[in-house]
């Protein structure tokens, strides 16, 4: 008899987690409260990014963390009465990011994103999604020469290093790329090697259409109903309680919701973040990122998506307009923006740990439960990846990459019941 699995949660963590299962021979479910892909991996800026080997660090420098303290600037900001609640949490994030750490962090975080071209690429071919992605790649630009200067500099060491691939444009060749943008720009990184998506959701609607031709069931239930059955599990769905031997939770940012019931106490926040689409008419010939001012323009099937950096806050906190206000000031320096598509912004939430690197393993304390989530900044490019690598282990295989950077019992008492 075919070996069993639910899988919790329908981004494209779970949906991806769910196909690798099912090419396994495993009889799959997938239990999503609503439409897989609607959340998270719906808003996004639809990157797939090969260049990522550095996960996000918590600033160190002191002009920086003024700023950021101040909220002078676009690309961090924060929900001052959630803070309290937030900061232990981020003053492990901060430990973590000091670079006798951090290093060890962008050992493990390369090892997957190495994968993540090839790993999409297999679902992309799989699923007939290849008219939804560009592979160009995409230009980090910057209005400030000092900016520029760290930006090239840094771009020369992830080469050497890493072998990621980049140009170095200036001021005229970006103008030349780029005659949309009205602003004469420091330069650019054009980053080649990443591919861009016109319609994030839609490549996750792709992967699970993938999934249920290949056998694969999606059912809408509510992950919070998840409890042992016998040797294994059993969680409650609109076509009746469903059980199998070994079930994943991939809930993303509301992994928690679950983990807590269940008596863990991991140390997981989010970073929230916005987008808005605008009915902008031009042509840019790759997506492109203004990091030092927070604000992404991306070229998407609903219009110019404009989305925000960090927000520190809770995730059931309200929207707040101040981000994507600032972002919309700022790209409209850059392009003419039009009107907004949207009434409101989407707002979403990326699931962080606090040593940036993601849980993907075996629940300390219970049998037959795994862990797949925490992808931060970079799940929408690692789901592909991190699901072959939790897949695998399910069925008890050699694993492909060394898992040990992810285990969740990394986090000592935190993760045992
Ligand atoms: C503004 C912004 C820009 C970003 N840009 C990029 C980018 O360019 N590239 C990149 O790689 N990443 C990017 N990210 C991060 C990326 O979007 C996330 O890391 C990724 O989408 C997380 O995927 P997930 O499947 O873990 O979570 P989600 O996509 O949120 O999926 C979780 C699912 O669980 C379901 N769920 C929740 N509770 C329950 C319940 N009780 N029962 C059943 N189902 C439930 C939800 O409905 C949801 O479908 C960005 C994030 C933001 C906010």
């Amino acid at each position: 008899m075919a070996q069993s699995a639910l899988v919790l949660g329908g981004g494209m963590v779970g949906v991806c987690t769910a196909w690798h299962l099912r090419e396994r021979g495993y009889d799959v479910t997938l239990v999503e409260r609503g439409t897989p892909g609607r959340e998270t991996s719906y808003g996004n800026a639809g990157l797939i990014q090969r260049e990522a080997v550095e996960p996000y660090a918590f600033p160190h420098d002191v002009l920086k963390l003024a700023q950021v303290a101040l909220q002078r600037g676009n690309d961090v900001s924060y929900r001052l009465r959630d803070l309290l609640t937030v900061a232990p949490k981020l003053a492990q994030y901060w430990w973590n990011s000091f670079p006798s750490r951090y290093q060890g962090v962008v050992t493990g975080y390369e090892a997957l994103i190495r994968h993540c071209l090839s790993e999409h690429d297999r679902m992309i071919s799989a699923s007939g999604a290849d008219n939804l992605i560009s592979r160009q790649g995409w230009k980090q630009i910057f209005r400030t020469q000092k900016g520029f200067d760290a930006g090239a500099a840094r771009s020369r060491l992830l080469t050497r290093e890493f072998g990621i691939e980049s140009r170095i444009l200036d001021p005229a060749g970006l103008a030349r790329e780029e005659p949309a943008l009205k602003r004469t720009m420091a330069g650019a990184v054009h980053w080649t090697s990443p591919y861009s998506v016109s319609d994030p959701g839609g490549l996750v609607d792709r992967y699970a259409a993938l999934l249920t031709a290949s056998g694969g069931r999606i059912l809408k239930g509510d992950a919070r109903s998840l409890r042992p059955d016998g040797a294994g599990w059993c969680v409650d769905t609109r076509e009746g309680t469903i059980s199998a031997e070994q079930a994943v939770i991939t809930l993303g940012p509301w992994s928690d919701v679950v983990t807590r019931m269940l008596g863990y106490r991991l140390p997981l926040f989010v970073k929230r973040g916005y987008h808005r689409h605008f009915g902008w008419q031009g042509t840019l010939n790759t997506p492109m990122i203004d990091t030092e001012a927070g604000v992404a323009m991306l070229p998407m099937a609903l219009g110019l998506r404009v989305t925000t950096g960090a927000e520190f806050a809770l995730r059931d906190a309200p929207l707040s307009m101040r981000q994507i206000d600032g972002s919309e000031r700022l790209a409209r320096e850059m392009l003419d923006l039009g009107a907004p598509v949207e009434a409101r912004p989407w707002l979403g939430s990326r699931p962080c740990t606090v040593d940036m690197l993601p849980l993907v393993g075996q629940a300390p304390s219970h049998r037959g439960l795994w862990f797949h989530f925490g992808h931060a900044h970079q799940g929408f490019t690692l789901g592909p990846a991190t699901a072959r690598l939790c897949a695998g282990m399910m069925n008890g295989e050699a694993p492909y990459i060394d898992p040990s950077p992810y285990r969740p019992s990394r986090f000592g008492r935190a993760a045992q019941v």
